[in-house]
């Protein structure tokens, strides 16, 4: 998929930033410079593939929680069964709630996934993965929502006011931290992505791989 987005309508590529929709799954406006019209590109590189909206009693159940661990897995790549083990008794020994944020990407060179054209998370982070937004705090929500690009370069671009007032934390891999300036007697308001822990090396794009 091409980083660099073209009108449909003229095919120009100067193109303005309009910001993202509101909607459970926002996409970004762009206006063309050249023929002036406006137009929607979706978030997500894989559009068919499962989705883990929970409902709303077991969203309302996991708001409630007192502490939480928070990390994303992408598709078609396997769990670091060693890292895996660790967060699983980290989570154990901590008494929180694990929630893992799905990640949707089609990696090209991937080396889990030449052949595979299903788009699949692995059996153990399946009891886990929301795709809700989960309010766990009026001042901290988990954006389970956003289908980021696993490619953006900078992909708390934008964001800023998804979670209207609150800090907010976003599922991707890479890590990022973003302070947004708020109104005076505000908190002051903290975008986090969690990076995501896989087995192996993420292929030939200039990025960190994931690790263990
Ligand atoms: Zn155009």
């Amino acid at each position: 998929m091409s980083d660099t987005p073209q009108c449909p309508i003229c095919g120009s590529e100067s193109l303005q930033k309009r910001g993202l929709t509101k909607s459970e799954e926002p996409k970004q406006q762009y206006s063309c410079n050249v023929c002036n019209r406006w137009f929607l590109v979706s978030l997500v590189e894989i559009a068919a593939s499962p989705e883990f909206f929970l409902n709303k009693a077991r969203v309302s159940d996991l708001e409630k929680k007192n502490r939480y661990f928070v990390t994303c897995s992408q598709n078609n790549t396997p769990v670091d069964f060693r890292f895996w083990a660790s967060v699983k008794h980290y989570v154990k020994k901590n008494d929180s709630t694990l929630v893992v944020l799905p990640i949707r990407y089609r990696n090209p060179t991937s080396i889990f996934n030449k052949q595979d054209q299903d788009v699949w998370w692995p059996d153990e982070v399946q009891p886990y993965l929301v795709e809700n937004i989960l309010k766990i705090h009026p001042d901290l929500w988990i954006m389970g929502n956003m289908r980021i690009q696993a490619t953006a370069e900078n992909p708390l671009l934008g964001l800023d006011s998804m979670s209207q007032g609150a800090s907010a934390i976003y599922g991707h891999n890479q890590i990022q931290m973003k302070t947004v300036p708020t109104p005076q007697n505000l908190l002051p308001k903290i975008c986090n992505r969690q990076r995501l822990w896989t087995e192996g090396k993420k292929a030939t794009n200039g990025q960190q791989g994931g690790s263990s």
